[in-house]
């Protein structure tokens, strides 16, 4: 079978510089990823073409080759071994290490194997999850929390190594304590090295010849534990906020999990929260409505008092200006709206009824609403565009 042109199969020109061979060799071996096409044939073998067009035009010697010469130019030369010379396991390889673990990890859910850097130490403890309910006050502010939780902690009696003393403790002998084993693999690159966490000690370097009695050689014991967690001003119900480390130990002093904190509010008294905006309903009878007065109206930081002028309508709202929640992370402030309703009597005296009656009769109090008046719905429209 009569190979195809290298530049053909990555879909490039001939003067395609090194960036644009990258890119385009890095689409065409996502195409035909085996991960991504399972079982088919033809796709593992376009993806070899495409790693070994890669892996020659890649080359700026081998490239002037195959330029030159074309394909017998290239092939049992400088290393090279020609076409089914290399392994799938190679391919991976060589891939993972111009891109990066990374691709496959994100695209294929993993198997791109290659060089990736490895633990140090015992398992990954878990993550640790927590509410901590706020009130709006300290919301506002920011504050700090001292929880108790009980979690995973190193065990006190082997300082987490899981060994009994210290003369049970022993270099591993697979990787003479360093961790890693190293593995030399040729590769149409040339020779690789490739490093692995040890399998005998995890990664750790050392193993436990006798388990600690009090933790049966986990490392790890269950405490109470005071936390203090420091929550930003302007957090919402549903966020939620990590602290990296303070989760559960790990397994035979292996790093830690994270504290998972969701946030939760409490209902406040008087206000309700939209965003960073704060909602107060203030009710009004229809003499101070009509009259005017002076209210006292609660905020997050207390009472402040509000002139209501004569003749404020049911649906007016009133802003106090930055009497909102901060928006968490960043310099912006909400408002305190007063949304404004002229509360009718429900149960009237006979006394009450006569005067009411008298006013019916007056023009004053016929309704007349002018081009200014706004109706409700215009309210609205005019508060959700604000
Ligand atoms: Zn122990
Ligand atoms: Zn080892």
């Amino acid at each position: 079978m009569s190979k195809r042109d290298y530049y053909e199969i990555l879909g490039v020109a001939k003067n395609a510089d090194a960036a644009e061979l990258k890119k385009a060799y890095r689409q065409t071996a996502i195409k035909y990823h085996p991960d991504k096409n399972p079982g088919n044939k033809e796709a593992e073998e376009k993806f070899k073409e495409a790693a070994e067009a890669y892996e020659v035009l890649s080359d700026p010697d081998k490239r002037a080759r195959y330029d030159r010469f074309g394909h017998a130019g290239v092939s049992g030369n400088g290393g090279f071994s020609g076409g089914g010379g290399m392994s799938m396991e190679d391919i991976m390889d060589q891939f993972s290490d111009i891109f990066g673990g990374s691709p496959f990890d994100t695209f294929f859910g993993g198997s791109g194997g290659g060089t990736r850097s490895r633990r140090s130490g015992g398992s990954r403890g878990s993550n640790l999850r927590i509410k901590v309910s706020l009130t709006l006050e300290e919301i506002a502010k920011g504050t700090t929390k001292k929880i108790k939780v009980k979690k995973q902690v190193k065990c006190q009696s082997c300082n987490g190594s899981g060994a009994k003393d210290s003369s049970s403790v022993s270099t591993c002998g697979t990787c003479s304590g360093s961790g890693y084993v190293r593995q030399i693999r040729s590769t149409f690159l040339g020779q690789m090295q490739t490093t692995s966490a040890c399998p005998t000690c995890n990664g750790s370097g050392q193993v436990v010849t006798a388990k600690c009695n009090t933790c049966k050689g986990d490392g790890r014991a269950y405490d109470d534990k005071t936390i203090e967690i420091e929550i930003p001003a302007g957090v919402e119900e549903g966020m939620q906020l990590s602290m990296r480390g303070q989760g559960n130990a790990g397994q035979q002093g292996g790093p830690s999990g994270d504290l998972l904190i969701n946030i939760e509010e409490k209902p406040h008294d008087h206000l309700k929260r939209d965003g960073a905006n704060v909602i107060y309903d203030l009710y009004l009878n229809f003499a101070d409505a009509s009259l005017g007065t002076s209210v006292e109206v609660p905020t997050i930081e207390g009472d402040v008092k509000i002139k209501i002028p004569a003749g404020t309508q049911s649906g007016k709202i009133f802003r106090l200006k930055g009497k909102g929640l901060p928006v968490v992370q960043s310099y912006q402030q909400g408002d305190q709206l007063i949304h404004v309703s002229v509360w009718t009597p429900k149960k009237l005296s006979s006394e009450e009824k006569d005067l009411l009656e008298k006013m019916r009769k007056m023009d004053n109090f016929t309704p007349t609403p002018s081009k200014s008046d706004k109706g409700l719905f215009e309210k609205m429209k005019d508060y959700f565009n604000s």
